[in-house]
């Protein structure tokens, strides 16, 4: 018998080759499968009969097949399905184009629904190209009503996973509804049951919305329950106290190449202030690319050692870690300190001030040394995730920091965390996250109740607005000639290019294609070199080295640029396929350049003619705020398709999104009067349940 937990294998139809495609979409379980909500709908909610059809309408007909048959187009060389469609009353023409197959699949005699845009054509309406459906056995589930649509790759169709869940609704009587009944009727909310099964197949407007009012709310809920039990244990947990190192930090400051901005000087105050208690810090860093995050975490990392504590710094990618821990060889050159680098392909430990600055950095026992050795001879520690894949244990963490946040899943976060809880002293660190994600401070004070937040809000004065253009593909060789001059005047430049299918993952295909181009026809003078996924990571950091050198000019890479990578001499930066990114990750990819006293530039090129495409793309022009972008791209793409990307570590949200400020607030009020009344919530032994289940955070974000 199926039940929820059935493996998705034993459902009728699903093969092995199904399963390991729905397997991708992380669907192994029935259960994962009724967790699998479309994101919009079709609507065929409305049947037509044929003699009240009308030209340039969508509609949908029921009828039976009088005769079909497959014709050869000898013009155009394509097949063309031809049939007859008869609804009692009258009859229809409908063709399709190029899918012979259909006349295999449908036969006269047959009843269908069919759903498509009815054209006028040789004095006649006919329907072209429609979905259709067999409708002898139940009911039409592709071609009426609201037709659900489901993000899918991996070769499975809108039809597959429609037939699959259709199959398995009725499981939804099994599932266990964890939500209070106090709560389910103070919002006058569905049973869990109910909007499951609605949300796949809702029967009109207010079924969708009241499933996702349920599904949106139980998402936020659960956040907030988890981010308040957090709190609790958090305010009863010990932390080492830092002390403020003032002479030294004023010093450091002093030594700048420029002056700390208000906004870097007061989050720096702030991290400092909540580090010399001995609760632990919970802080949430917020501030546009290039705003300056990695100097206030430095002074704060300064203060912990020279405490004699430890200070761990993660970073999401390698390259962004090795130049962090270029950047802090550099700035605590004169203080005492030492400072280890642990990523996957890389370990080194920067070991006292060198002698002369241009000797840096030294390494010592290159590759040899064992990562516990760095963690036990640093002051401060920096890494990828490769830091907590290994048993490691910390001597006298004080405080972790986690750059770019939002790259992290919350998982990672996690481990970090229980792994710096296995140090001797049992206490816990301070935690410092820092994201460039734009999100106002109202929203994250909603979403995460239990951090504490510093916003830098504005960019160091020497920052120049970047000039943006959508160039015209007509303009492209002006563009070249552009950053030949501007690369005689000493800047350098990035080529962006996206994936150009999902076979090649990693870009290779597109980067290695534009930089042939570049290095042999446009400009064979100059220096190139190129960055992709799939380069070995000492051949990626000497590249990244050698245009941080400016040994290279230009830049040809994919996306793995995005990240926190500081490149200051870089003045231009233009992104082939612009349509294929979002506004988002553009600002992102833009933030790279404009890093110093230079005008920069960032060009935008697209082969997409589509108005809303354009559309979109203009907003960089217009804007320079990521937070504006952000909206603007929700409002523009959809949820769905703005959040896939900017979402990825916040915590998981299918169906609620991030701008839903008043299911929000409803959630984390209910949230809080639930712990109020009882923290260990045994009052709720279901919803109890469900969180041991869903809670793998042991520590705020
Ligand atoms: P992000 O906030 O995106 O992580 P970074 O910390 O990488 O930004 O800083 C971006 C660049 O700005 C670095 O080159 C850094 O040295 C420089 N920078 C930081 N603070 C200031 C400041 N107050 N004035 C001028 N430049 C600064
Ligand atoms: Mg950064």
């Amino acid at each position: 018998m199926l039940t929820l937990d059935t493996d998705i294998i034993k459902i009728n139809r699903v093969g092995k080759i199904m399963a390991s495609r729905l397997k991708k979409l992380g669907v192994e379980t029935a259960r994962d499968l009724l967790f699998y909500f479309p994101f919009r709908y079709d609507d065929f909610t409305k049947l037509t009969p044929i003699n009240k059809l009308q030209a340039d309408v969508s509609a949908n007909v029921i009828g039976q097949i009088e005769l079909i048959q497959n014709k050869r187009s000898w013009k155009k060389k394509m097949y063309i399905t031809e049939a007859l469609i008869n609804d009692g009353a009258n009859k229809l023409k409908v063709i399709w184009f190029n899918q012979p197959f259909i006349a295999n699949n449908l036969h006269s005699g047959d009843k269908v629904s069919l759903a498509g845009k009815v054209e006028y054509e040789y004095n006649c309406l006919l329907m072209v190209s429609p979905m259709y459906e067999k409708i002898d056995r139940g009911q039409a589930i592709h071609t009426q009503g609201l037709v659900p649509n489901y993000y899918l790759t991996a070769n499975i169709t809108q039809k597959q996973i429609r037939f699959l869940i259709k199959q398995i609704i009725n499981l939804t009587e099994q599932l266990v509804d964890w939500l209070p009944a106090e709560i389910k009727s103070e919002f006058k909310m569905l049973n869990l049951q109910q909007a499951i099964a609605q949300i796949h197949f809702p029967k009109n407007n207010s079924d969708i919305i009241l499933s996702r009012q349920r599904l949106a709310f139980d998402e936020l809920f659960l956040i907030q329950l988890q981010s308040q039990i957090t709190k609790v244990e958090l305010d009863k947990s010990l932390a080492t106290p830092i002390n403020f190192y003032e002479k030294e930090t004023k010093d450091f400051v002093d030594n700048l190449p420029f002056k700390l901005t208000n906004a870097q000087r007061l989050s720096a105050w702030d991290i400092i202030k909540d580090i010399g208690k001995s609760k632990p810090m919970a802080r949430l860093l917020e501030g546009e690319v290039g705003s300056g995050k990695t100097l206030v975490a430095c002074i704060a990392m300064l203060n912990v050692a020279l405490a004699g504590k430890q200070a761990v710094l993660m970073a999401p990618t390698e390259i962004l870690a090795s130049q962090h821990y270029n950047t802090l060889c550099q700035l605590f050159s004169r203080f005492n300190l030492k400072i280890g680098l642990i990523t996957r392909s890389q370990k080194q430990i920067f070991n006292f001030p060198p002698k002369k600055t241009n000797d840096f950095p030294q390494i010592f026992n290159k590759n040899k040394i064992k990562n516990q050795d760095i963690i036990n001879n640093s002051n401060i520690i920096i890494g990828t995730h490769a830091l907590i894949q290994e048993k490691i244990k910390f001597k006298n963490l004080a405080m972790a920091i986690i750059d770019e946040q939002h790259r992290f899943g919350v998982e990672q976060r996690a481990a970090l965390l229980s792994r710096t809880k296995t140090s001797q002293n049992k206490l816990m660190p301070h935690l410092l996250s820092m994201t460039a994600t734009p999100i106002p401070r109202s929203l994250a004070m909603a979403l995460y109740g239990d951090l504490d937040l510093s916003i830098i809000n504005e960019l160091p004065k020497n920052r120049k607005k970047i000039i943006t253009q959508v160039v015209p593909e007509a303009k492209r060789l002006k563009v070249y000639e552009f950053i030949k001059e501007q690369i005689n005047q000493g800047r350098q430049a990035f080529v962006i290019c996206p994936l150009i299918d999902l076979s090649d993952k990693l870009g290779v295909k597109s980067v290695e294609e534009e930089y042939l181009k570049l290095d042999k026809t446009i400009f064979p003078d100059i220096a190139i070199g190129r960055l992709h996924g799939r380069l070995k990571f000492a051949e990626k950091e000497k590249i990244m080295r050698d245009f941080l050198d400016n040994k290279i000019k230009i830049l040809v890479s994919t996306s793995v640029v995005e990240v926190g990578v500081d490149a200051p001499n870089a003045a231009i930066i233009m992104i082939e396929g612009a349509d294929h990114f979002g506004l988002a990750q553009i600002h992102q990819f833009r933030g790279r350049v404009g890093r110093s006293n230079w005008q920069s530039y960032c060009f935008l090129f697209t082969d997409s003619q589509v108005n809303k495409t354009l559309e979109r793309l203009a907003a960089l022009v217009k804007h320079a705020n990521g937070f504006d972008l952000a909206k603007i791209d929700l409002k523009l793409r959809g949820p769905g398709e703005v959040y896939g990307t900017i979402q990825k570590g916040f915590p998981e949200l299918k169906i609620a999104s991030l701008f839903d400020y008043i299911l929000m607030k409803q959630a984390r009020d209910q949230a809080i009067k639930l712990i109020n009344q009882d923290p260990t919530l045994s009052i709720w032994p279901k919803l109890k349940e469900k969180l041991h289940e869903t809670g793998k955070i042991v520590h705020p974000e």
